[in-house]
């Protein structure tokens, strides 16, 4: 009896998680439909303010536009409601996996520093692989991307934006060796800033912030003490904030794709884990797709980070 029981249990887990997973997708094909008729508002918008300064257009023509409009007006809050569910059911997966009731795992890749002119490549590796991954921004980088000025930095806050990466702060001057960490206010400061920048290119408010360096930088900088001030700062205004556990050291001075794949491979050996990678290191665009498939080889859901999740700090 108890074994059937137990089975059954078994079989009802399962169950549930595939009812998850095809959730997920079925959530994430609605996204894309909600972004197609969202571009199609943007247009008729712009159409309607064309047919406004003519005169040639009858009043019937202007009012089917304007019937249209209204019909797609609720299309921003049915997107915030979707995400929403897509996270709750990630938060029941985390919960299932902390209590060893599935096999899967989920990993959160993240990429640091950008935008960056190699972000293009990082995002279409991403696409290709349907894969939503977590872009900690910063200013570092200015106007223009690194060296050629042929790609204006601030336009690729609109491409993770409609690709639905989730975006985060790793604050506006990345500043960590020159005083960021000087004070609590100094660190917020930047952290509010580059809010701001956000803000201005893609009219999301994020809520998940990075220490540029990780938080043992401030800590061993500042202290303990000016560190806790500095969460509690984050806090204040509405932030969680996380480290990684797991990465390809490409932070650091990786110069070769197979020490790029020691690092990652070696590193993983958590049930979620959060990889730390950067935008701009050309060893990362490199393993990337080896990545992905690694990690979904070894049953781990790749999602892009919520403040909800348990690998944020709050
Ligand atoms: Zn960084």
């Amino acid at each position: 009896m108890e074994r059937n029981g137990r089975k059954i249990t078994k079989i009802f887990i399962i169950i549930n998680i595939l009812l998850s997973l095809g959730m997920l997708y079925l959530i994430y094909s609605e996204h894309q439909t909600l972004e197609k008729q969202k571009k199609e508002k943007e247009t008729l918008t712009n159409q309607y303010k064309v047919l406004l300064d003519d005169d040639s257009i009858s009043e019937k023509e202007i009012e089917e536009i304007n019937h249209k409009i209204q019909e797609l007006q609720n299309i921003d809050e049915t997107i915030k409601e979707k995400k929403e569910t897509v996270f709750k059911l990630a938060q029941e997966l985390e919960q299932k996996i902390k209590k060893k009731e599935t096999k899967y795992k989920i990993a959160y890749l993240t990429f640091d520093d950008g935008p960056y002119y190699n972000t293009y490549k990082v995002l279409n590796i991403l696409k290709k692989n349907k894969v939503k991954a977590t872009f900690f921004t910063t200013n570092v980088n200015g106007t223009y991307c690194y060296d050629n000025k042929k790609y204006e930095c601030h336009k690729l806050y609109q491409e993770y934006a409609k690709a639905n990466h989730t975006i985060a702060n790793h604050t506006y001057t990345h500043g960590w060796n020159r005083g960021l960490y000087s004070s609590a206010s100094s660190f917020i400061n930047a952290i509010k800033k580059q809010e701001d920048l956000i803000k201005k290119y893609t009219g999301i408010t994020t809520n998940i912030a990075r220490f540029p360096g990780g938080s043992g930088t401030p800590k061993a900088q500042g202290g303990t003490s000016r560190f806790n001030a500095m969460v509690a700062e984050l806090r204040k205004n509405g932030y969680g904030w996380v480290d990684w556990t797991a990465q390809d050291g490409d932070g650091g001075s990786l110069s070769n794709v197979k020490t790029g794949w020691k690092n990652f491979t070696g590193s993983i050996n958590e049930n979620i884990e959060v990889v730390l990678f950067h935008d701009y290191h050309w060893v990362t665009t490199n393993i990337l797709p080896d990545v992905i498939k690694y990690l979904q080889d070894r049953n781990y859901i790749i999602l892009p980070l919520f403040y909800e999740s348990v690998m944020i700090n709050k």
